[in-house]
């Protein structure tokens, strides 16, 4: 049986490039909140597809550059609904 991959997309903040300016949470809140000082708190959940055209605008409009994002391949679900492993 062939395993087939996707990607899914998260993102997260460099803590010690991260200015507290906010910016991604103005951009983003669905998946970011900031706490009492203003540093960016993010759930890691992916990102679902409908955000990812603002999340990638709030990596490119950080002014710190703190806002990555990362792409990690996963096993697509079979066509019986497993994950293809045996
Ligand atoms: S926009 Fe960049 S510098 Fe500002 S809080 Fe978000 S990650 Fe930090």
């Amino acid at each position: 049986m062939t395993t087939t991959m996707t990607t899914t997309t998260t993102i997260r903040v460099d803590p010690i490039a991260c200015d507290a300016y906010g910016y991604c949470a103005e951009l983003l809140p669905e998946l970011v909140s900031l706490d009492e000082w203003g540093y960016p708190v993010l759930d890691g959940q992916p990102v679902a597809p409908r955000l990812l055209a603002l999340a990638r605008r709030a990596a490119k409009d950080c002014p710190r550059r703190a806002v990555l994002i990362e792409q990690s391949p996963v096993p697509s679900p079979g066509r019986d609904g497993t994950d293809g492993a045996r």
